[in-house]
């Protein structure tokens, strides 16, 4: 019998019982879906307390691959959910402009041609390059070359057809995408409650977090806190005083104005990132509209040129107001601290170059969930928890600041400023690396892989000196011969896909606006 002690199940009073979730933007009704989702079948009661006097950022349509992956764990049908947020598919980012004016290329989602013999594809072009062939890397993508073509299909599940060698994600209204999953979130036995917090009160002895307070002058209790509030972080600044680490010095931009305008054109499988001389303007293309913003710093450029700048650069008229925002890019020193865990814009901000900041919401979600606590709330679980996603942070700064820094544009203030910054040690090895032998240093952690980096220094002029010598043991005629056949099968395969528009009407997920039907005409 002795054998058996230990073993007796969870103790129901060492079990967290009640979660709250303060803020109801993208970030609060993920963590209410997911959190639903996950714990259904326990006894977990999930609260949810946001303030629509307050309202949310209301930006933010670009998403990575992963978000799928998000989606499916709820059962989330993909017709449904794009008809109910505007959604069209993403193959990548189309960045302009960014190594010197006029330059462009794709970030895809995708690898660039196969492995042969354990080495990427892409040292076998180095080596043609070298000898002087002219073909594009673009030319063994996929996802660019279906891009380029304004072509859309879902990957094919057969592993050995080039159509497989790719992910996709969504471009969409984010607080569509926010409403959708509050139904799911409700459906599946989460409680709303409209109002404001205007208290919190901490345990004297312990500092946690017990109660918040309402404007309602209701006080609601929890074991767990997700803290959801926006730039704000009303609970793990405000209440818990966690610190900011602040990253203006690599990344400067500090502000952004947003403004939706009609589509002209047909409709594009991926975003744009447009750069500029005191930031970049994105460019998203929605079913009924194309979002728009210029991200840019105030050091390098006024509120005014910013606003003009972004305002003569529109494909068609405007939809709304330009909407302002204002940053401090960097993280929260501890995302969880005590009871509280910061998940969304409370956790940090970088700026949405590459679409990171939904993503890392799902990476909190997943770490959260992964180290789940008990009310004992143990040292260990929440220092890895905060190690794990100051990592998901940091390599997302690097590859940012990639962008900024791999360049030959010294045309305005902003890129001289960024030609003397001394970067982070991490992304200096990366790219010195790269440089001298075309090796992508893997870290641990991290939503970008090699190829996404291959994507940006290539893209942005970034030549390696020399190439993985074991590609050379392939011959010549060999290897010009087995390039030729990819390039004619990628080419051939992206004939036969469907026209982005087209593709979506075909799948169900239109929804019914007259601006995708012009477009699938
Ligand atoms: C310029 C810009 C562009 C962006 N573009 C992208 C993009 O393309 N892709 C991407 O992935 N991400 C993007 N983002 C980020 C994305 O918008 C956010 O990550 C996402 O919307 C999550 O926001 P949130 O839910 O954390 O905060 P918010 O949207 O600010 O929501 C905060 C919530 O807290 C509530 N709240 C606050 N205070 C109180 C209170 N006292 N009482 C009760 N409730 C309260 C509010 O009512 C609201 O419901 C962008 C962000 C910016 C600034």
């Amino acid at each position: 019998m002795d054998g058996a002690r230990g073993w007796q199940g969870k103790d129901s009073d060492t079990a967290i019982s009640r979660v709250a979730v303060v803020g109801g933007g993208t970030a609060g009704w993920m963590a209410a879906a997911a959190l639903s989702n996950k714990l259904k079948g326990l006894p977990v009661s999930i609260r949810l307390i946001e303030s629509d006097e307050i309202g949310t950022v209301g930006v933010g349509e670009a998403t990575l691959p992963h978000i799928r992956a998000f989606n499916s764990t709820l059962n989330i049908s993909e017709p449904e959910l794009m008809k109910a947020t505007e959604a069209t598919f993403k193959l990548g980012i189309e960045f302009c402009d960014w190594g010197q004016i006029g330059d462009r290329y794709i970030h895809p989602f995708g690898d660039y041609g196969p492995v042969i013999n354990e080495i990427p594809f892409y040292h076998f072009w180095l080596r043609m390059k070298s000898h002087g062939d002219a073909s594009r890397l673009d030319e063994y993508s996929f996802p660019i070359m279906a891009a380029e073509n304004g072509r859309f299909r879902h990957p094919s599940p057969d592993l050995s057809k080039i159509e497989s060698t790719f992910g996709y994600a969504y471009q969409f209204d984010a607080s569509l995408y926010a409403r959708f999953l509050r139904r799911y979130s409700e459906a599946n036995g989460v409680v709303r409650t409209e109002g404001k917090v205007v208290g919190t009160h901490l345990n004297s002895e312990t500092g946690f977090l017990e109660t918040v307070t309402l404007d309602s002058g209701e006080v609601a209790g929890a074991d767990l806190f997700i803290d959801c509030s926006g730039f704000r972080g009303l609970l793990i600044e405000q209440a818990l005083q966690s610190g900011y680490d602040d990253w203006s010095k690599w990344l400067p931009c500090n502000r952004a104005i947003a403004v939706p305008c009609e589509t002209r054109g047909p409709l594009t499988p991926f975003t744009r990132a447009t750069a500029r001389t005191g930031g970049w303007q994105w460019r998203i293309p929605l079913q009924h509209r194309v979002g728009n913003g210029h991200v840019y710093c105030s050091d390098f450029i006024s509120d005014e040129a910013a606003e003009r700048q972004l305002l003569e650069n529109l494909e068609g008229p405007t939809l709304a107001e330009p909407k302002k925002l204002f940053f401090t890019t960097g993280r929260r020193r501890s995302f969880w601290n005590k009871n509280v865990v910061a998940v969304g814009l409370s956790a940090g901000f970088l700026e949405p170059l590459e679409s990171t900041s939904i993503h890392l919401i799902q990476d909190g979600l997943t770490e959260l969930l992964t180290l789940f606590p008990e009310k004992s709330f143990r040292r260990s679980d929440i220092d890895e928890y905060n190690r794990r996603m100051g990592l998901h942070f940091e390599r997302v700064r690097d590859f940012l600041l990639l962008h900024y820094v791999a360049t030959q544009r010294d045309d305005s203030e902003m890129w001289r400023h960024f030609r003397s910054l001394e970067l982070p040690d991490s992304l200096q090895e990366k790219i010195t690396a790269w440089t001298t032998r075309a090796y992508i240093i893997k870290y641990e952690f991290g939503v970008f892989h090699p190829p996404s980096w291959i994507a940006v220094m290539l893209g942005q002029n970034l030549r390696p000196r020399g190439y993985d010598r074991r590609a050379d043991a392939v011959t010549e005629g060999n290897l010009v011969a087995n390039a030729a056949a990819i390039r004619r099968d990628i080419a051939a395969a992206v004939r036969s896909t469907p026209e982005h528009a087209a593709f979506i009407e075909q799948i169900g997920a239109a929804s019914g606006t007259a601006a995708l039907a012009a477009s699938a005409t």
